[in-house]
């Protein structure tokens, strides 16, 4: 499964959020996962979806896709040194695939700054510096590896890894993330085997305090980091890490509740997961039934087989066909006779892309 990382410099509402996250953990008995370790938190992605064909099948059970998030501790300045949990850190970055990257937009002079003030730009770059150092010096080793060789060889991939890596150092030097580097999709191939942490995308959740993140864009520490996240291209969230924690403890209904009594249209976690599943090429395909009504995730790309083989391999290996249909149709005509009669099911062999939205049902032989 695809995880982010939580990363962001001491004090500024990791623990919190990520407690949140802990708290709204999936029950164990839908979601049969081998352990889940102390710092990974797995959390249902919110699917309006899946509560429009419950009330439709009123089936036995539903289930919502999961989403992963890691908490990676330890961040301080000189990280990329190797000072204080520095490499450890690093390595930890390095096996997530996006970064939620936390950074203080609170005021709270009873909350000690690292950096003594609040300033969000200034934090999110000092962060942002060490993992750019640490890929400098990634990129500085695989020079020194192959600069040789490729001066001397004719070996044309060796050459082109060379021309790369000659572009990404000057990129890296002058304090710019990987990811923003123009170049085409064979470079890009070549450039993931280095697993750059800046090469990862990068959502900026704004700590905000419970009185600012109900109009976070009046927050002048928000836009400041909000004008960032534009320049990088980058997303920013807003959340206030002490009001998820609190939301975490309530069921569905008083979340709800609570939600609107603050006036806010969901919840800052919430969003924060629907982003990192989006920005990670994930979408989600459907299956109902009276037993059962189900979201499944797939990357954006994937076969009807492949998909298949999300929720059992035999499915895949004894692929024959699928039945599809939009859920907007289900959404309209509430019945899968209705959608017959309409004409909107679909008989899909193994080269139907999978759609986000679409509702399955796989034909296989066993
Ligand atoms: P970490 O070091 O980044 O993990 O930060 P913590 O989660 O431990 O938070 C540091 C301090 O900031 C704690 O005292 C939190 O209660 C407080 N804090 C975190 N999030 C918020 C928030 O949204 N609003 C306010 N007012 N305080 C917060």
């Amino acid at each position: 499964a695809l995880t982010a990382g939580i990363v962001g410099l001491p004090n500024v509402g990791k623990s919190t959020l990520f407690n949140a996250i802990t708290k709204s953990q999936v029950e164990a008995a839908n979601y049969p996962f081998a352990t889940i370790a102390p710092n990974v938190g797995v959390v249902e992605v919110p699917d309006k979806r899946i509560d429009r064909l419950r009330e439709i099948f009123n089936p036995k059970k539903t289930i919502y896709t999961t989403f992963e998030f890691t908490d990676i501790a330890g961040l301080v300045k000189g990280a990329s040194k190797g000072e204080g949990l520095g490499n450890q850190f690093l390595s930890n970055i390095r096996l997530t695939d996006a970064i939620c990257h936390v950074v203080r937009c609170f005021e709270d002079a009873n909350i000690t700054h690292v950096e003594n003030s609040v300033d969000p730009v200034r934090d999110a770059e000092i962060i942002n510096l060490e993992l750019i150092l640490a890929d400098l010096s990634t990129v500085e080793n695989r020079i020194g590896k192959v600069a040789r060789k490729a001066q001397s060889s004719k070996d044309k991939e060796i050459r082109q890894e060379y021309d790369l890596l000659m572009k990404l150092k000057p990129h890296l030097e002058s304090e710019k993330p990987a990811r923003s580097l123009e170049l085409n999709d064979d470079e890009k191939l070549l450039m993931n085997q280095y697993n750059l942490l800046t090469a990862k995308p990068v959502i900026y959740v704004a700590n905000l305090d419970e009185e600012g993140i109900s109009d976070p864009e009046s927050s002048r520490h928000y836009q400041a980091l909000a004008a960032k996240a534009k320049e990088e291209g980058a997303e920013i969230v807003p959340v206030c890490a002490k009001i998820e924690e609190d939301l975490a403890s309530l069921d569905k209904e008083e979340k709800d509740a609570f939600l609107d009594d603050l006036g806010l249209p969901h919840s800052g976690l919430d969003a924060l997961i629907t982003t990192a599943y989006h920005i990670l090429g994930l979408s989600t395909f459907l299956t109902a039934g009276e037993d059962e009504c189900r979201a499944w995730t797939f990357h954006n790309g994937m076969k009807a087989p492949e998909c298949a083989g999300v929720i059992h391999t035999d499915f895949q290996r004894g692929f024959i066909r699928a039945e599809v249909y939009r859920f907007e149709d289900m959404d309209e005509l509430e019945s899968e006779q209705a959608i017959k009669e309409a004409g909107k099911m679909c008989l899909e062999g193994k080269d139907y892309v999978v759609q986000d939205g679409d509702v399955m049902h796989f034909r296989f032989n066993v």
